[in-house]
């Protein structure tokens, strides 16, 4: 039996093409078995929202946008879902959660591809239907579903720190994970960082905490100052020449590993020409449609590079990414990422305020 109760929330709907976001007031919900309502504490707006708003990438609608938020358990089905630390959900706990829920069972979760799962339901990037209003994070609520991975957080951390980390921090920790199958260890590597977003930032500080030398390359000069304190040794603007005079000055021929993060084409292609011999490329930022990129084969074959490319991330990333913001939140200003915060009912203009890019989070607060 469903749990059908009575809630007192609002969800910003917007219907694409450019319409203002609309509130949505919800009135009920019916929670099924292992499903959970979040009262949301903060969410943040991350690259992928700004896309889906400017109309850069297609998303069905209506639609509750948002899939980065923090918040407490307000009230569960008829059977609680356990947390990743194996406890089981309770109320009251504050939480965060994947981007996505998984059905555990068909080939690709099996395979260890949840974020691909067949009946794959991702947060923020699906039609709203009655049963399932509050699928965004930009609402006063979340109702998550059976197969979503949970964490609770505890309340040491601000909200500011711990709302990113359900989509740019995981997917950071995605990212060095898959450079670990080739480079395990990162110990005197010199790794080189493409795009200082969220991403971006989050893997200079976890790349260099693992012993890495990292260089960023960033069009932004305030970002690239910004990546020096994210454990940059240095950071550049996007000329070729001045990341081989970087790179030379920090002892080092070629980059080991680049993590791509930007998406914009240019880099690809310079990623792909200045990786070292048996190095690794890894994509992380090409998450909308753009020009294509010639590639040689023949300096991917005689220069042994890989190249791989990362979307979204598997449970173990969500953990990995909260294990780091326990970890790095006395040594980087995390907390600073979320540069202003706007209330819900102003999510418009506090889109516009992400795409103007002066900050790396804008931060969205119901209430
Ligand atoms: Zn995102
Ligand atoms: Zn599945």
């Amino acid at each position: 039996m469903n749990e059908r109760m009575n809630v007192d929330a609002t969800a910003m709907l917007w219907r694409g093409d450019g319409a203002p976001h609309e509130p949505m007031a919800v009135a009920a919900v019916e929670l099924a078995a292992g499903e959970v309502l979040v009262e949301i504490e903060l969410a943040t707006i991350c690259g992928s929202d700004v896309h889906t708003t400017r109309g850069d990438r297609a998303t069905p609608v209506p639609t509750v946008l948002g899939h980065e938020q923090v918040g407490r358990v307000v009230a569960l089905g008829p059977e609680a879902p356990t947390a990743l630390d194996g406890a089981q959900v309770a109320v009251g706990d504050r939480v965060v959660w994947s981007i996505f829920a998984a059905c555990a069972d068909c080939d690709r979760c099996r395979g260890g591809l949840p974020q691909k799962c067949r009946r794959l339901r991702k947060y923020g990037h699906e039609r709203t239907e009655p049963r399932w209003q509050l699928g965004g994070g930009f609402a006063t609520h979340a109702h998550l579903l059976a197969g979503t991975a949970i964490a609770r957080v505890g309340d040491e951390l601000p909200a500011e720190v711990l709302a990113p980390l359900s989509c740019g921090t995981a997917t950071a920790a995605a990212a060095l994970d898959a450079a670990r199958r080739t480079h395990p260890h990162l110990r005197g590597r010199a790794v080189v960082i493409s795009g200082a977003g969220l991403i971006g930032l989050t893997l200079a500080a976890m790349a260099s905490d693992a012993g890495a030398t990292v260089v960023v390359v960033d069009p932004s000069e305030d970002r690239c100052r910004l990546s020096l304190r994210f454990g940059a040794a240095d950071a550049v603007g996007t000329g070729v020449a001045e990341l081989s005079e970087a790179l030379e000055a920090l002892g080092f021929e070629a980059p080991e590993l680049w993590f791509e993060a930007s998406g914009a084409s240019r880099a690809v292609a310079a990623a792909v020409a200045a990786i070292d011999l048996g190095g690794a490329v890894v994509l992380i930022g090409s998450v909308s449609p753009g020009p294509s990129v010639a590639v040689d084969p023949e300096r991917i074959v005689r220069g042994l590079v890989t190249l791989t490319g990362v979307h979204n991330y598997a449970p173990q990333h969500l953990a990995a990414a909260i294990a780091f913001a326990h970890d790095a939140v006395m040594r980087y200003p995390l907390a600073e990422l979320v540069g202003a915060t706007e209330p819900l009912e102003d999510l418009d203009d506090a889109l516009v305020a992400a795409a103007g890019g002066g900050h790396v989070r804008i931060g969205v607060r119901p209430r």
